[in-house]
């Protein structure tokens, strides 16, 4: 039973590839971050293997297959295989979720898959690897990669998630096969959070709009007040910094990298909710009310709209997108938040007392 929600023609594509026993040796799966990239990955993985729907494999690679049990190909989260999987123990299963900032480490990494990948599956069918954050591999390790995916053993599935095909080499794309997942509605947020996490619908309905499309994040937030919490202070800190002085503001960069542990996905993840944040004043300061993202923030949106010109909010857009691109290539996460507050149009007082209006939070699951 597939758990990926927003994503049903993915699943449609490959539950008929299952059930052709038309795997492609290579998927690469691309979209925004919390979309749901890394759940539908670690959901392929297990279904290759997933002994319910295809039964167990034979001694013999190539030997008969018991009749399944089961018609929906797809993980089962309760077979032996499935179990072990998620328990990270399947000898057959390597999952990748972070890539070390070392090259010569990666390629290593590279090569012992391109070496275990040339031997036949221990216990299943397939022997499969998951390289989630593929876009963070070095050039010399994608094309140590490039052999894999060019001469892959009949045996091997390699699932790669990435946010974008552009930090790929054009040939590691071309041998993929590439699944484009995009945000899910709010609607089919909702209802995953009801189905998936037990929220009550009106509940569910706001998460869903805080969440932006960002259906991974949304189901983490059912289940983890904090995270609310921190989104919250997140913009908090930003309509603090547009109206405070200098000294301030660098206060505000070292609670920032303190809140966020530091690390540069979570920096990373502040800004782009700013990011979000400054686009929809933008979208206010246009008249454009009705599409705004961070729809709980429209009071204190429309507060901000009336007090500064776009010319002011693209300025303090371009800083932050320069912060997050600093941020991404691994620059000092604390010196690029420093001089984002320096770059940072400061707004002044009328600005801080309408930044002030209290937004409306709904309550956390
Ligand atoms: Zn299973």
């Amino acid at each position: 039973m597939w758990r990926t929600r927003g994503h049903d023609a993915a699943i449609e594509l490959l539950k008929s590839s299952l059930s052709q026993d038309r795997v492609s040796h290579a998927y690469l799966i691309t979209g925004p971050d919390h979309v749901g990239k890394s759940t539908l990955a670690r959901e392929l993985a297990l279904a290759l293997n997933c002994a319910t729907w295809q039964g167990e494999p034979q001694g013999s690679l190539f030997g008969a297959v018991e009749p399944a049990p089961q018609a929906e190909p797809g993980p089962c989260y309760e077979c032996s295989a499935c179990r072990k999987a998620l328990a990270g123990a399947y000898p057959d299963l390597l999952l990748v979720e972070q890539w070390t900032t070392e090259g010569s480490r990666i390629i290593d990494q590279i090569r012992s898959i391109q070496y275990a990948s040339g031997l036949l599956p221990y216990e299943g069918r397939r022997k499969v690897y998951v390289l989630l954050q593929a876009h963070d591999l070095t050039l010399p390790a994608q094309n140590a990669l490039l052999k894999t995916l060019e001469e892959p053993a009949p045996t091997v599935c390699l699932i790669l998630a990435a946010t974008t095909t552009q930090a790929l080499l054009p040939t590691v794309v071309s041998r993929c096969q590439q699944i484009q997942l995009r945000a899910p509605s709010a609607e089919v947020i909702a209802r995953a959070l009801e189905d998936l996490r037990g929220l009550e619908a009106s509940e569910a309905d706001s998460l869903a709009k805080l969440s932006a499309g960002r259906i991974g994040w949304a189901l983490d937030a059912a289940s983890d007040g904090t995270l609310l919490k921190n989104r919250q202070a997140a913009l908090e800190f930003l309509t603090q910094a547009l109206g405070a002085s200098t000294s301030r503001r660098f206060q505000i960069a070292e609670q920032l990298a303190s809140v966020a542990t530091g690390s540069p996905e979570e920096v990373d993840e502040v800004l782009e909710l700013w990011l979000t944040w400054l686009r929809d004043v933008l979208l206010v300061v246009a008249g454009l009310h009705n599409r705004v993202v961070t729809a709980d923030q429209l009071q204190a949106i429309e507060a901000v709209a009336g007090h500064v010109d776009s010319r002011t909010i693209l300025a303090a857009i371009q800083a932050v997108q320069t912060a997050r691109w600093q941020v991404q290539s691994s620059i000092n996460t604390r010196m690029a938040l420093e001089v984002l507050m320096l770059r940072l149009p400061t707004l002044g007082n009328d600005f801080q007392k309408a930044a002030s209006t209290p937004p409306a939070v709904p309550a956390s699951g």
